[in-house]
């Protein structure tokens, strides 16, 4: 039988480095995978991506403080270290650091890092302080890890762009990769929130990514895009979601509003709906395949 030795997992900033230090000495590429734990095939997908560009992986579990608003999930969100090192075993990481909150945010820390403009819709919207606390604590493992690359999810895709504009605006010799949205059988993006869902609830959570891929269809096939959102929207609350923060079709690079299709541009639609206590979000891209023009 196979064995796969837990990864070591290190909580301080400078075993950290030591780490990396000997990996760098060795010649080794470095990546890291920053997470919140409570970990799924999706998480898993970001590591083996990372797997393939360096040959030494850190996975980061840290549930960041800073990025929950008031109200939210932040006591419950799930915790299961020994769970998530098997998982990131079995995906290749080499090695886990899981800072305290101490460590992270010292007495007397008093930096954010703010990108602005592409925070400001969507989840910005909805979530205030909530890409600041992101894009900060994201500055902060780059910094402490100093790796060759950094990969994230597109199922975040407004947190991709950005860490992608952070990265470039303060020159971070950094290389941002994504993974594909990992989706459960019948199409939900895996999300470590999903654990909250009732079994009524996560029936009609399925909805939303196909309400979402059937619009992304119509609006290519040249339905007008603002009729096909509407309806989006009705028919999830007719299905059961008690709220729709937004559906809406954007730029999949600057996340400016889309109101119709322009050739050599991509678009998205962006969606975050409320089923009971839990906030799902999901992102489809409009593909141009058999669009009229
Ligand atoms: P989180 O632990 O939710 O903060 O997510 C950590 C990373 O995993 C982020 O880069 C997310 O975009 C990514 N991620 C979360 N869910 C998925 C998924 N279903 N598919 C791919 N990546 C994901």
């Amino acid at each position: 039988m196979l064995h796969i030795s837990r990864p070591r997992t290190v909580t301080s900033i400078v075993e950290l480095r030591d780490v990396v230090r000997d990996w760098r000495r060795a010649g080794d590429l470095v990546a890291i995978v920053p997470t919140m734990g409570g970990l799924h095939e999706g998480h898993l997908s970001l590591v083996r991506n990372a797997r393939r560009r360096a040959k030494r992986v850190i996975a980061s579990i840290f549930v960041n403080p800073t990025q929950f608003g008031e109200g939210e999930d932040f006591e419950n969100y799930p915790r299961d270290e020994v769970r998530d090192a098997e998982l990131l075993a079995s995906a290749g990481c080499d090695l886990i650091y899981a800072p305290s909150v101490s460590e992270m945010y010292p007495d007397g820390f008093a930096t954010s890092v703010s990108v602005t403009e592409i925070t400001g819709p969507l989840c910005g919207s909805h979530r205030p302080g909530h890409f600041d606390g992101v894009t900060t604590v994201v500055c902060k493992l780059l910094n402490q890890s100093q790796p060759d690359y950094a990969v994230f999810g597109e199922k975040d895709w407004q947190q991709l762009v950005s860490i992608r504009q952070m990265v470039r605006d303060l020159d971070m010799p950094i290389r941002i990769a994504s993974s594909p949205t990992v989706r459960e059988a019948d199409g939900l993006a895996m999300s470590s929130r999903n654990r909250y869902l009732s079994v009524k609830e996560r029936k009609i959570a399925g909805k939303l990514n196909r309400a979402l891929f059937a619009s992304a269809d119509h609006i290519a096939h040249g339905i007008d895009l603002d009729r096909v959102l509407e309806a989006c929207t009705k028919a999830l609350l007719t299905a059961g979601f008690s709220e729709i923060d937004y559906i809406e079709a954007r730029d999949s690079a600057t996340l400016a509003i889309v109101n119709r299709l322009e050739h050599g541009k991509e678009a998205r639609i962006f969606a975050a709906a409320r089923l009971g206590k839990t906030r799902l979000i999901d992102n489809v891209p409009i593909e141009r395949t058999g669009m009229a023009g």
